[in-house]
């Protein structure tokens, strides 16, 4: 694996590293407090190809490789986690899984305007009763004539009221667990579809993340992706990618820990000299550092991997354990060198905190994936 940046990477990193600073870094903390990021952001990532890296550019998109979709993805991160979070679900859950699995039809349909922002989309998998147990969802689809009517409901919805599209999970036909499963593509406009915005959340306070609850919503049967019964196998293979793109949003929390923590240290003094000059302070910035770097290097490993077309699953639920554990850790970490200022949210490392706490939480917590990749070493399931 070749670890330096492409002339094309290397321009995508700097373009959102300039996007970050000036039109998601000033305002994060306001977001923060307002529970709403602003939503001509959306069109904002639009313009500039970010809601369209890794999709062919007749649909819309931007073409770039899974490198770069990870770099976008740090630099936003970087930023504001739920700024990340519109783009790794928008993107990376629904329309990649539109791109590789729809019709010609759906892609034509959904494609150009999930990639310029123009809609939305959000992923409804988990349900009240079941988050890691996604296989046992009781969202149900009967057929009727040349339609679909589906009945339930979906929680934790990431983009849930922002959305024009989600991309949902429902029961069809009588198999059980996972065989039973269908994807379908609901315009959240369709009647009898209704959201629920989800406040005094811990962080990722600015992204809009609902219930959504469906009383026999009507679709027709093309609305339904891939075949009958493969709804399963879409939501893993899109979480498979997706975990890359969290993992690579850790890594920016982290090295905004670091570079937050490193700037207070050299400016706060204690005992007549920098805190940085204390060996107990230069701990903790080691080790947000090599947590940085470690957490960086495995999601670079899955994006290499995908991108040379070789299995990666197992290595993509490696890079999400540990940077969701580590960005948690880096700003703990943070929040430590910034002492009681840290617990104000003045300064970013509460927010940093709030924020990365989820992260070893949504996409499989950090106990599933020990198990996934407990079974890819002996080949037991626990499931
Ligand atoms: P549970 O599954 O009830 O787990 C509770 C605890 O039990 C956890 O510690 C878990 O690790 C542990 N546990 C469960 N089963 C086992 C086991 N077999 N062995 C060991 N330990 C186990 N979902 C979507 O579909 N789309 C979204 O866009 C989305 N966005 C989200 C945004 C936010 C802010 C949040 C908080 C959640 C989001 N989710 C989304 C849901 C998320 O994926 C689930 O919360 C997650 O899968 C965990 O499910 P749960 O909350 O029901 O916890």
């Amino acid at each position: 694996m070749n670890l330096e940046l492409s002339e094309e990477q290397a321009a995508v990193k700097e373009l959102a590293r300039d996007f970050t600073e000036r039109e998601i870094v000033p305002h994060a903390a306001a977001w923060d407090r307002a529970e709403s990021v602003d939503r001509a952001i959306v069109k904002k990532l639009g313009a500039l190809g970010f809601l369209g890296l890794t999709i062919d550019e007749e649909y819309g998109g931007s073409g770039g490789d899974h490198l770069a979709y990870c770099l976008v993805t740090e630099e936003l991160g970087r930023g504001d986690s739920s700024v990340r979070g519109i783009v790794s679900v928008s993107l990376g859950l629904v329309a990649k899984s539109i791109a590789y699995w729809g019709t010609e039809e759906q892609r034509r349909a959904w494609l150009p305007r999930l990639t310029s922002g123009d809609a939305v989309g959000c992923f409804g998998l988990t349900e009240p009763g079941t988050g890691s147990d996604a296989a046992n969802l009781t969202t149900r689809a009967v057929r009727d004539g040349d339609d679909y009517v589906i009945t339930g409901s979906k929680m934790f919805i990431t983009n849930g009221t922002w959305a024009d599209v989600v991309l949902l999970f429902a029961r069809t036909g009588g198999a059980e667990g996972h065989r039973g499963i269908s994807a379908f593509l609901v315009p959240t406009d369709t009647p009898g579809l209704t959201r629920r915005e989800i406040h005094g959340k811990l962080g990722l306070r600015g992204q809009a993340t609902a219930e959504i609850v469906l009383d026999g919503v009507r679709v027709p049967a093309s609305a339904m992706l891939a075949p009958e019964g493969k709804g399963f196998s879409v939501a893993m293979s899109a979480l498979a990618k997706g975990r890359m793109s969290v993992a690579a949003g850790c890594v920016g929390i982290a090295q905004a820990c670091l570079d937050a923590a490193v700037d207070y240290a050299g400016r706060r003094e204690q005992f007549g000299v920098p805190i940085a000059r204390h060996q107990l302070v230069q701990e903790l910035l080691a080790d947000i550092a090599v947590d940085v770097d470690a957490a960086r290097l495995l999601t670079w490993r899955v994006a290499d991997l995908i991108d040379r077309g070789q299995p990666f699953a197992t290595e993509s639920s490696v890079a999400k354990l540990y940077a969701g554990e580590a960005a948690v850790r880096c700003a703990n970490n943070a929040l430590q060198v910034f002492g009681g200022y840290g617990y104000v949210d003045e300064f970013p490392a509460g927010k940093l905190l709030r924020d990365a706490r989820v992260m070893t939480l949504y996409e499989g917590t950090s106990q599933i994936h020990k198990l996934l990749i407990g079974r890819a070493l002996t080949g037991v399931s626990a499931f």
